[in-house]
């Protein structure tokens, strides 16, 4: 059936976004719809609302969200009415060469889907009956969302839904990157640049799979003591100094592993640089399609050093969400802490103003 939802909407690039009543149309063969309880509002919907990433608008954002399973489409077996679900915004085929090795992150078929449903199509609708397209296939910054059912992994009800949903993006993304992409070993010494709900992510991975020595980087001191309670063990503030590389040199000798959470090209080789022999930078920001980073060529093989990327932290989801969630019900994970504000949909516009701000580890757009 139908249903009419406030939705979270860029309109045009470069705007702010604005709440708007739309309709989203039931689930087709192979979906379901969600009535969402939460939503984290990420830097890369921002993104997507100046152009840095590229989704055309009119465009539902949103796709870190938990909710409630409402309408289940023709053939979904693994979904039922009153299961709670997280969100994942990778469009994964299941059959291509990627998704049976096991890395459903680079499905070589995820290109259909950024901002549409995997079969090309969307169910929202504006006022006017025109179509909306969908931030990587889930536009969940809504009162309903109809998703794939491979867009959605099924989660342990006794979690509270504001701290599922922060599983769909940043935890993911943040503690994937250490556990999946990198595979840090314990003893490691890390670097973390960028501490937002993704960098801070990263820096409880790293506690979490037993670094020695965690150091934050980032320009804003507030965010630097957030890190330390998520156990960066050591800070670095931007202004402070004159080159950061250097600076986390100074402090470890050089690190094991550096993670890029900004998304910029000068950072990338920040992160880089401040490797020891034998390191890995993993980028998990995401820059601007035309945004470029330079490293010393000679460095890769006389230091045996790594570059590399991060997809939703090399996420298998149905596999990792409540591997995540697991965690954090075994006390190894802060989930509560993340939430420093949550807002009513009509707000949205302020949270964004918020994460632009610097104010929030992360903020969370809650429905009634
Ligand atoms: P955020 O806005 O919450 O945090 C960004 C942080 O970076 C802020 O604390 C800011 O002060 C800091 N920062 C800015 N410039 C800096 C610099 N030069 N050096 C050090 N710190 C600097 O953002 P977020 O939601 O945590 O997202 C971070 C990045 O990760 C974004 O680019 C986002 O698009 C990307 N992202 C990637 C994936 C993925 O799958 N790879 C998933 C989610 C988000
Ligand atoms: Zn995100």
């Amino acid at each position: 059936m139908d249903r009419q939802a406030k939705a979270v909407v860029c309109r045009e690039w470069g705007k702010p976004v604005q709440v708007e009543t739309i309709t989203v149309e039931g689930p087709k063969r192979g979906e379901i719809t969600i009535k969402i309880a939460a939503c984290g509002v990420c830097h890369s919907d921002l993104s997507a609302t100046t152009g840095k990433i590229q989704y055309p608008p009119p465009l539902v954002l949103g796709h870190e969200a938990a909710g409630v399973v409402v309408e289940v489409g023709e053939g979904v077996t693994e979904f039922k009415e009153g299961d709670h679900v997280v969100s994942s915004f990778i469009s994964m085929c299941g059959k291509c060469r990627q998704c049976v090795r096991g890395r459903p992150v680079l499905c070589e078929n995820a290109r259909k889907a950024m901002f549409t449903l995997p079969d090309g199509t969307v169910r929202t609708k504006d006022a006017n009956g025109e179509p909306l397209n969908v931030f990587g296939a889930c536009g969940v910054m809504a009162e309903y969302a109809t998703m794939h059912v491979d867009n959605c992994v099924k989660v342990d009800q006794s979690v509270p839904m504001q701290n599922a949903a922060l599983v769909g993006c940043a935890v993911m993304t943040g503690v994937g990157a250490v556990f999946n992409t990198a595979k840090l070993e314990p003893g490691s010494r890390a670097a973390v640049f960028g501490i937002g709900g993704v960098g801070l992510n990263a820096i409880q991975g790293c506690a979490t799979a037993g670094a020695e020595m965690i150091v934050a980087v980032d320009s804003n001191p507030k965010k630097l003591e957030m890190a330390r309670e998520f156990g960066a063990t050591h800070t670095v503030d931007i202004n402070e100094v004159e080159d950061a590389a250097k600076a986390v040199k100074k402090l470890t000798g050089g690190v094991d592993y550096a993670f890029e959470c900004v998304g910029a090209g000068p950072v990338v080789e920040q992160a880089y640089k401040s490797l020891g022999r034998g390191g890995t930078a993993v980028v998990v920001g995401v820059a601007d399609p035309k945004d470029k980073t330079s490293i010393t060529t000679l460095t890769l093989p006389a230091d045996e050093k790594t570059l590399k990327g991060s997809w939703l932290g090399s996420a298998r989801p149905q596999h990792d969400f409540p591997r995540i969630l697991g965690l954090y019900k075994a006390g190894k994970l802060k989930l509560d802490e993340l939430i420093t504000r949550t807002y009513p949909i009509e707000d949205a516009a302020q949270a964004f103003d918020d994460m632009v701000a610097g104010k929030n580890a992360r903020g969370v757009i809650v429905f009634e």
